[in-house]
């Protein structure tokens, strides 16, 4: 970790949403993975983290998402928003990713959110809603952290985010967490068109001026109902990427965050080891976002413990992914996962009903996955971090 990013983060975020970063991501998040990995032992499951999509409602129109907005927008209820988070603190589980559509779209958020002081949330925005005032309202509560995504720089982005001025609009709302002193993180989905541009010390030196604390680098995935195969990521291009994320974290003045590799940059899947769930806006519990099937359901009347931990359809699934790769299930085998689908009886919970068709047109392509061509962490701080808190939890054998 960086002389510039320990400056940063002591200087720069408000002192109480530094402590609850500190203490209820932190501490607490680490606290969720023990008592994940204890559940294992005894034989039970539940995930460490939830990811919530709480409305399909969206102001932008993104190449390559998967979320299909309604009329109405389907939403999470409040009353099942909070029973959920409630349900979750009880198994010692404070840590949610909150998604959409575009989450600032869901009316009463902070409303819920502020009811769970002892947690901690993470607000996946594309950060064209956060004015002034919505920045203030995050900093009163305190523990939500917007995580902003940016697609690329201006051309780029506004071309794949399907807009005009996407891209000022959200550096406007990158200005007003910076404005009032938010922990606040960037995200990016990169695929050949960006990878140039995103994967390079100027970009992340141009986000930690713009306020970010954290960048987080996913790998384009082309699923969705208008998938751009064209901007997979090959072979070379995810191992440059790995290598650029191993030694930028050496000297960047932001945390760098991935969710793919362990210390040794062996590959993982936190869906398969089971450490992360979805609940989309229908209630229906899928292994990670942009997996659209289930055939368990919020609303069916079990109590979520119950659910996750009888759940036939997510152990097969747990165990049908980490016997076929280490990798994104998704992109190298597309093929296998529709056949998995229609053996189970999953239902398409994409709302869109095609979800079989679009997996049936989908080709293999890489994933993280890269088998002989592991790159192991070079930052002291990561490899510790990763070697204790975010590993294969012996999934993998
Ligand atoms: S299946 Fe792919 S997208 Fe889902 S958690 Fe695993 S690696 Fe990530």
């Amino acid at each position: 970790m960086s002389a510039a990013l320990i400056k940063r983060m002591l200087t720069e975020p408000d002192k109480r949403l530094l402590w609850k970063f500190s203490y209820n991501f932190g501490y607490k998040g680490m606290r969720s993975i023990q008592k994940f990995q204890t559940r294992i032992k005894r034989g039970e499951y539940f995930p460490a983290f939830l990811f919530l999509s709480v409305t399909n409602a969206c102001n932008l129109s993104c190449q390559g998402c998967w979320v299909s907005p309604s009329n109405p927008p389907k939403q999470i209820a409040p009353g099942t928003l909070d029973n959920i988070i409630r349900e979750c603190k009880a198994q010692g589980s404070y840590f949610f990713g909150i998604l959409g559509g575009e989450p600032l779209l869901y009316d009463g958020l902070f409303n819920v959110l502020e009811k769970h002081p002892d947690c901690y949330f993470l607000l996946f925005t594309n950060g064209t809603l956060i004015t002034d005032a919505v920045a203030k309202e995050m900093r009163r509560i305190g523990n939500i952290s917007p995580l902003i995504s940016i697609e690329g720089l201006e051309e780029v982005s506004d071309m794949r985010r399907g807009g005009n001025r996407v891209y000022e609009k959200t550096l406007a709302g990158l200005a007003a967490c910076r404005a009032n002193r938010l922990v606040t993180g960037v995200c990016t989905s990169v695929c050949k068109s960006n990878i140039d541009d995103l994967a390079s010390e100027k970009f992340i030196n141009e986000a930690a001026a713009l306020g970010a604390h954290y960048v987080w680098y996913y790998i384009y995935r082309p699923v969705g109902p208008n998938p751009v195969p064209e901007l997979a990521l090959d072979a070379q291009q995810i191992t440059a990427l790995r290598r650029f994320i191993v030694d930028i974290r050496l000297t960047a003045p932001v945390v760098v965050v991935d969710a793919y590799w362990d210390d040794q940059g062996r590959a993982l899947c936190p869906a398969a080891v089971g450490i992360a769930n979805h609940i989309s806006p229908d209630g229906f519990v899928e292994p990670c976002p942009p997996l659209q099937f289930a055939k368990d359901n919020i609303g069916d009347g079990t109590g979520l413990y119950d659910l996750f931990n009888q759940s036939e359809f997510l152990a097969k699934f747990r165990s049908m992914c980490c016997s076929t790769t280490q990798g994104c299930i998704i992109m190298e085998h597309p093929q296998k996962l529709a056949e998995f689908i229609r053996t189970e009886g999953a239902t398409d919970s994409s709302g869109r009903g095609t979800l079989l068709n679009e997996l049936g047109r989908t080709c293999a392509s890489c994933s993280h996955h890269q088998p002989g061509r592991e790159i192991p962490e070079r930052s002291r701080a990561y490899r510790f971090a990763k070697k204790n808190w975010f590993f294969g939890f012996g999934a993998y054998g």
